[in-house]
């Protein structure tokens, strides 16, 4: 039995979350869910963003599922995810993205995997605006925090078998910061020779995803250019509805998707869980229950690759509970 925390979050959070819950369920792992919860939601109900429970949850646990949590743009305090990320020190942020047959993009074939450093660059929230009409931000990038994340990727691709690290960077501009961080990679690609190692400045990637995504494979890169091509990534292969992810340092892993909270479809019973649903597959392969994981997989494609139930994002017409029933007979049908 795992005892597992659970942050439904804001917005579509609390659906989605619902969703992956009964999905992990489904397939016989046994979780005792400790229900949690932070965020936008919370404050206007206890006037605390994050109460103390969700830390004591999160520290007894060291596993948790998190829906997205509203950070509301200019107000005065700074964004739940990025403190719980640099408080336990969650240092890996890893968003796999592939192609899901039968969704339909212009792509297919895309197979890449997103290593972003989850704990500096301008996320360390240094800003100051000490006279009128100028603002400043402090972009902090360190050798320590580079070396960890790139051995991250690196130790990733030769566990799963990738072939190519392409580490992506501005430091023809950034000379010092975004040279350092390109630096470090270099210096850590040496220990796999067997990996192949490349390097792209981030504009250029940008057009390169667009054009050539199949080309990709493991990308390595820091905080905010991790977060703009997280996204970017997702719309190649059907939307942020169906790209998940973890936050994991050396001792805690929280598992999210890549969305945020969706405010324009909240509460409405349309929301795609499948990128928590996945999360929650990556949270499954974290413990070890491998197999477990890869039925929730399993499921998901050949619940979209049916094309019969698929929420609105996706072109269909179901519900969020709808299509998340769709997966939990699937996993039924196929274990
Ligand atoms: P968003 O990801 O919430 O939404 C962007 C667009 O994608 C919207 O049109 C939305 O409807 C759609 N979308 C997102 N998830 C979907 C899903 N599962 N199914 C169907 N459609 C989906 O981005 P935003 O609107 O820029 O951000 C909203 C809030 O979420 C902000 O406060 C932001 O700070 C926060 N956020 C939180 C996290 C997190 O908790 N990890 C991540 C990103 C954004």
């Amino acid at each position: 039995m795992y005892k597992i925390t659970l942050i439904p979050g804001d917005g579509i959070g609390p659906e989605v979350a619902w969703a992956a819950r009964k999905v992990i369920d489904a397939t016989g792992v046994e979780v005792l869910w400790e229900l949690v919860n932070a965020g936008e939601a919370v404050w206007e109900a206890t006037g605390s963003l994050v109460p103390n429970e969700v830390y004591r949850s999160l520290e007894q646990n060291r596993v948790a599922l998190k829906g997205p949590i509203t950070t509301p743009v200019g107000k005065g305090f700074r964004s739940i995810n990025v403190m719980l990320r640099n408080k336990y020190d969650l240092y890996t942020n890893l968003r796999p993205v592939m192609s899901i047959p039968g969704l339909k993009t212009p792509f297919s074939g895309i197979d890449l995997v997103i290593f972003r450093e989850n704990t500096e660059d301008l996320y360390c929230g240094i800003e100051s605006a000490k006279e009128p009409g100028k603002a400043e931000a402090t972009k902090i990038i360190t050798e320590n925090a580079s070396k960890r994340i790139a051995k991250s990727a690196f130790e990733y691709a030769v566990q799963h078998n990738r072939k190519k690290v392409t580490v992506v960077h501005k430091a023809n501009i950034l000379k010092l910061t975004d040279g350092l961080f390109l630096e470090t990679a270099r210096q850590v690609s040496k220990a796999y020779p067997m990996i192949e190692f490349q390097d792209r400045i981030i504009d250029n990637m940008c057009m390169q995803l667009v054009k050539n995504p199949e080309e990709y494979d493991v990308i390595l890169t820091m905080n905010l250019y991790g977060d703009i091509l997280s996204d970017l990534c997702a719309g190649l292969v059907g939307g942020l509805g169906v790209v998940p992810g973890a936050n994991i340092g050396n001792s805690m892993a929280i598992f999210e998707a890549v969305h945020g909270s969706a405010p324009d479809i909240a509460g409405r019973n349309i929301a795609n869980p499948t990128a928590l649903i996945l999360s929650g597959a990556m949270m499954l392969d974290y413990l070890g229950e491998k197999q477990a994981a890869q039925s929730i997989r399993t499921a998901v494609l050949k619940t979209v690759e049916g094309r019969s139930v698929l929420t609105m994002d996706m072109g269909g017409t179901a519900s969020t509970e709808a299509f998340t029933d769709a997966i939990i007979n699937n996993i039924a049908t196929i274990s």
